[in-house]
């Protein structure tokens, strides 16, 4: 097992941690020991999942030397989570990854989470 550093812990008020959980029902795409996945409920793009850690990290700028396997893991699973996901391959095909970061990074939700976006264009959003 990882060592998931100080902020091992779930936040009983985070959406997220609820969501890890099973008290707010998600559509879920994978699950292991460390990392839940789930689409996101207002996708931008045809495909569009998040990808969260177990544990509760508020956000990428908490992240330090303890998470740093936790997150190569989690982006050397996302090309195969997104192929799975419908995703063409690359380079017709591909993906965005985006990490909201803060307030003027955009996030919403305390929990650090990684969007996945792909599919056929036009988009909802960028
Ligand atoms: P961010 O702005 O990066 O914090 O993104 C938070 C994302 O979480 C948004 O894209 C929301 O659509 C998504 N979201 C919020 N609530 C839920 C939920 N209950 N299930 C799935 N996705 C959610
Ligand atoms: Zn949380």
């Amino acid at each position: 097992m990882p060592t998931a550093g100080p902020s091992a812990a779930h936040d009983p008020n985070c959406l997220f941690c609820k969501i890890v959980a099973g008290k707010i029902p998600s559509k879920k795409v994978h699950e292991d020991e460390e990392v839940f996945v789930f689409h996101d409920i207002h996708p931008w793009a045809p495909v569009h999942f998040l990808m969260v850690p177990k544990v509760h990290v508020p956000s990428l700028a908490h992240a330090g030397p303890d998470h740093v396997g936790l997150l190569g893991r989690m982006m050397a699973l996302a090309p195969k989570l997104a192929l799975e996901q419908g995703c063409r391959p690359y380079p017709e095909g591909g993906f965005r990854v985006v990490v909201n970061t803060g307030a003027e990074g955009g996030q919403e939700v305390h929990h650090l989470h990684i969007h996945v976006m792909g599919g056929p264009r036009p988009w909802l959003k960028g």
